[in-house]
């Protein structure tokens, strides 16, 4: 058996060798490093599968999914005094891009079933400061978009989708499936080497149905640069390099591939481990897909760190995301939200346990790690 990794990228470079390196070399002859052509041409191509038919989706590549979220709030013209509405059991970057422009942070609550915001708690959540809310499409499973966007709507504000890692999957609206990054007003996602859609180093893109938001994000990404030497925004350097485009462009017709296999992996997780007592595996929501990018756990009764480490005793890596909500965290704490402000966020840190998923996952490898999952709790 080939020895586990949480993410190996190795098996996707035999199946997509030969086009990544084409790519490079493309890109090595050229010499145009930044805004190479590959750059335009990913994010048309990108475009292409994220719109849906009669509309268009613009994209507008960046540096990394960081720089996506605070591209964003900027181009959106959140800033010092404004507050941003955000899950407590996320990744850092969402809440993160929000202190550094000033921006405060509301938190919500996250659900026990399905780890995304709870649409219940946004009214609790709000102030008249608020300016946009952030749902993240955590693990690759789709937020309850629509009483979010209902929400935002009677409230008046932007809705930030953080889709770095559900890139690929939809939500299911009454017109028909509709890409994750598309529903809201922008959308935000990562290139990072173990996302969906990953390159080999750092990148990331912001997607808007809105032509002019379009231009103002695609601005504030080159120094807030109308026409050269012309600023007319206060803008940040953040570009996606011409070698990773390249990357992506080879990959990209890949994803809804990866993605299924990725489901196929966790449907073999489920049948195996679903009937344990102690042991809640993923929910699948009825309003969208769940594109595994995590494939995550619940293990009951204080169990999960003693499960970790039967698991990584038998060189079965498995990861904890996340240890501690962000409310929680030194630099994000405050006494307005004291341990017990959102019961559900601090039970999943406690409970939650990640198991290896990527695409190019063996019968034999899923077959030792379930037996040895099996096997903890005989
Ligand atoms: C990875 C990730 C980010 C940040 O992306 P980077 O490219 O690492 O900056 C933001 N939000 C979520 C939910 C992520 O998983």
């Amino acid at each position: 058996m080939k020895p586990l990794k949480m993410v190996d990228l190795e098996l996707e470079q035999r199946l997509l060798g030969p086009a990544i390196e084409a790519g490079i070399l493309e890109v090595l002859r050229h010499t145009q490093f930044i805004r190479g052509p590959e750059v335009t041409k990913f994010a048309e191509a990108l475009s292409a599968y994220l719109s849906p038919p009669g509309e268009k989706v613009h994209v507008i590549p960046c540096a990394n999914g960081t720089d996506a979220l605070q591209l964003a709030l900027m181009a959106l013209g959140i800033g010092s005094g404004d507050e941003v509405i955000v899950p407590a059991f996320t990744y850092v970057a969402t809440a993160e891009v929000a202190r550094l422009l000033g921006v405060g942070v509301r938190w919500v609550d996250v659900s026990l079933s399905h780890f995304n915001l709870l649409p219940e708690a946004l009214d609790a959540a709000y102030t008249p400061r608020v300016k946009a809310i952030v749902p993240v499409h955590l693990f690759g499973q789709a937020a309850p978009m629509e009483p979010i966007l209902d929400f935002a709507r009677q409230k008046g504000l932007a809705v930030i989708e953080d889709v770095a890692q559900a890139l690929g999957a939809s939500y299911y609206t009454p017109h028909g499936p509709r890409k994750l990054g598309t529903l809201g007003d922008i959308g935000c996602t990562s290139f990072f080497p173990s996302k969906n859609l990953g390159c080999y180093g750092d990148g990331g893109a912001v997607f808007t149905r809105d032509a002019t938001l379009a231009e103002k994000l695609a601005r504030i990404a080159n120094h807030g640069q109308s026409v050269l030497y012309e600023f007319v925004d206060i803008g940040v350097n953040s570009r996606l390099d011409s070698l990773q485009a390249a990357i992506l462009l080879a990959k990209l017709p890949y994803l809804d591939e990866f993605n299924a296999r990725r489901q196929a992996a966790a449907a073999y997780y489920d049948a195996r481990l679903g009937g344990i007592p102690g042991l809640i595996i993923p929910q699948r929501v009825s309003w969208g897909d769940h594109i595994f990018h995590q494939y995550t756990l619940r293990v009951r009764d204080g169990r999960r760190d003693a499960l970790r480490a039967h698991l990584q005793a038998h060189q079965v890596p498995a990861m904890i995301y996340y240890p501690k909500p962000l409310h929680l965290q030194p630099a994000y704490q405050s006494a307005a939200y004291p341990p017990g402000s959102f019961p559900n966020a601090e039970q999943l840190a406690t409970e939650v346990l990640s198991l290896p998923m990527h695409p190019f996952l063996g019968e034999d490898q899923l077959d030792y790690i379930t037996t040895t999952v099996e096997h903890f709790f005989r």
